[in-house]
């Protein structure tokens, strides 16, 4: 596909490509917010837009509506460290999403949630090689 394509299909339907972005970051997670584990319901940016933040993966990661709507216009990192439910494994986790390191951020979330599954085979398949080099 010619790159100018590409462009042009995003401009004609730019609401199922937000729609198929939000879902490609829910399952990230599992479902489940980044911050409390609760199942995720929104999609909460870390540093917010009022303080520049941009709508991309990076910055965007999944979250229930009450760490969503607690957290407000606060940078994440700044108020997840206040919250009971802290736990410095999701704080590393939220620090790698942001760094655009998803693999390292899933890592951490699946030490801080033992239950926490991944269905992504080619994910899995990293790991051993990982391991084995
Ligand atoms: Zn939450």
């Amino acid at each position: 596909m010619h790159i100018n394509d590409a462009v042009f299909l995003e401009d004609l339907c730019p609401k199922f490509r937000l729609r198929q972005w939000r879902k490609s970051i829910h399952r990230f997670t599992e479902k489940s917010c980044i911050y409390c584990g609760k199942p995720s319901e929104s999609i909460d940016h870390v540093i917010p837009r009022s303080q520049g933040g941009l709508s991309t993966t990076q910055n965007c990661v999944p979250a229930c509506l009450s760490c969503n709507g607690d957290k407000s216009d606060e940078n994440a990192l700044y108020w997840y460290r206040r919250q009971k439910f802290y736990d410095p494994r999701r704080a590393m986790a939220i620090r790698a999403w942001l760094e655009g390191d998803l693999r390292l951020a899933i890592r951490l979330l699946q030490w801080a949630n033992p239950n926490f599954k991944v269905k992504n085979k080619n994910y899995t398949k990293d790991e051993s090689e990982f391991k084995a080099a």
